[in-house]
């Protein structure tokens, strides 16, 4: 596994951005959407151009205007200017990106995919007494095609919302295989999936609960049926839920197998303050200082949420190398607390993005996170320069990349990445004039602007369409699918 560490995590905040200044390009002659096979052996090519490219690579190159093309499934040529002829020669299919911006697809670093069923339920409470009003009735009654469903909505959100990878924290096993639907949903969609199959054996709801084997087993068997396919792009990790739901004889063993697979460990840290107090109560020490001294705490680790860290916990992380998830928007909806995260970034720690469940947010829209990420923490620290745009589209993207176990692969336009592009419309009210494509895209734009989503060279959205699924029946079949969970789980919407 490539390591996040030793690159640059962090760039450079003040450095200027080549070619930033946005000015209408001539709009291409070349027909849109033109079908076809480039190159020799069949792959697909596709050549992106006329608009302006957000690299995120290590200088943070923006292009305007520039071109990408990409050859199956990766990225084979990122430039300024016009696409050489040389370029049109090799692309089966030419996309007009003129007045959009291109962006490496996002990494949606955690969410709980079961929870587009629940959002909207139980607004306005703090994490536990949400868990007890909403979230655990309506989970125990969910059912692998509920979890395929709400899924498959799920992924098209993302998708829409310009995350063409996701992490799926699942716990819910009331029907064993809730997490194949879900897997399920992912491989139909085409888009990167991660499911980090969560897991509890002690402390929480007896509905979610499982032995120490039953884990184990499970684990073995998604890892065995799901770990590499649809064409690597499904992947599977251990999800530890929370502190005060794992035993250390459960986080130990599951940990030897993690690291036997080569896979990592996905699990909730300090989201409240109540949660950092039973631990002490309980434990005696800190979530982070736990988690220390269990030897769970490397860059294989994604520690979710982290609002409550003091400094030597920072400093903990930071010294073993985790990834932190970073979920502002749930964090502020459930009241939850302000992660400390300039101050993550300037002990090096890398950052990732992530809406956490619609169930808390209540939605999956990366472009919004991008915002809020950026905003809260300006009024946390009073410092209007407490994170630029730079800063936070490189946790959605580079940062997102390393909590994905895969920051070779994905999170940036460069030649040889994988083909994993979204196009940004600009051209809207909400961000005419654009004088910096990444100011736009963290302060101006939500997920209504994304236009085309290319996730391996595939084109899974193109012109606000979505191509992978028909979006009207899913949206009808899941209202129908949820009305009739809710039914079953006797939960009454007023
Ligand atoms: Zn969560």
């Amino acid at each position: 596994m490539d390591t996040f560490r030793g690159q640059s995590v962090l760039p450079p905040s003040s450095s200027p951005r080549r070619g930033e200044d946005y000015t209408s390009p001539p709009m291409a002659e070349r027909a849109k959407g033109k079908p076809g096979w480039g190159i020799e052996g069949g792959e697909k090519s596709i050549l992106i151009e006329g608009g302006t490219i957000v690299t995120v690579d290590d200088a943070g190159h923006v292009y305007n205007p520039g071109y990408v093309l990409s050859e199956g499934d990766r990225i084979v040529a990122v430039g300024a200017g016009e696409a050489p002829s040389a370029l049109h020669a090799r692309a089966g299919e030419c996309i007009d990106a003129s007045l959009m911006a291109v962006m490496p697809g996002m990494v949606n670093g955690h969410t709980h995919l079961f929870q587009t069923f629940i959002r909207g339920l139980a607004d306005d409470k703090p994490l536990l007494d949400w868990l007890k009003a909403a979230i655990w009735p309506v989970a125990q009654a969910l059912s692998e095609e509920e979890a395929y469903l709400a899924a498959l909505l799920g992924f098209v959100e993302n998708l829409r919302g310009g995350a063409t990878a996701v992490v799926d924290h699942q716990y819910i096993h009331t029907d064993p295989h809730n997490d194949d639907g879900v897997c399920r949903a992912a491989e139909e969609t085409g888009a990167r999936f991660l499911l980090a199959r969560g897991w509890t054996d002690m402390g929480y709801h007896p509905a979610f609960m499982e032995s120490s084997d039953r884990i184990v087993e499970e684990m073995t068997r998604l890892h065995d049926a799901w770990h590499g396919r649809a064409e690597d792009r499904i992947r599977v990790e251990f999800g530890p839920l929370i502190p005060w739901g794992c035993s250390e004889a459960t986080m130990r063993r599951t940990y030897a197998l993690a690291q036997a697979w080569d896979v990592g460990v996905h699990i909730h840290v300090a989201e409240t303050q109540e949660e950092v107090a039973i631990n002490l109560e309980k434990r005696g020490n800190r979530h982070i200082e736990w988690l220390a001294d269990l030897g769970i705490l490397g860059p294989d680790v994604q520690l979710v949420h982290s609002v409550w860290l003091d400094d030597g916990e920072l400093d903990l992380v930071a010294e073993h190398g985790a990834v932190v998830v970073h979920c502002p928007v749930s964090n502020m909806y459930l009241a939850s607390g302000v992660a400390r995260i300039r101050e993550m970034r300037q002990r090096g720690i890398p950052v990732a993005l992530a809406t956490d469940g619609p169930g808390s947010n209540n939605n999956q829209d990366m472009l919004e996170v991008l915002k809020t990420t950026a905003l809260l923490q300006k009024v946390a620290t009073l410092d209007a320069m407490a994170l630029l745009p730079e800063d936070v589209l490189w946790m959605a993207c580079r940062g997102g990349a390393a909590a994905f176990g895969q920051p070779a692969l994905i999170g940036s336009l460069e030649v040889g990445k994988s083909a994993d592009l979204v196009l940004v419309d600009l051209d809207t009210p909400f961000a005419m004039p654009v004088h910096r494509a990444p100011s736009a895209l963290v302060y101006n734009v939500s997920g209504g602007a994304v236009d085309t989503v290319i996730v391996d060279g595939e084109i899974l959205m193109r012109d606000k369409r979505v191509l992978c699924v028909d979006e009207k029946a899913l949206l009808a079949e899941a209202r129908v699918a949820c009305a009739r969970l809710f039914e079953r789980a006797g939960v009454v919407v007023d």
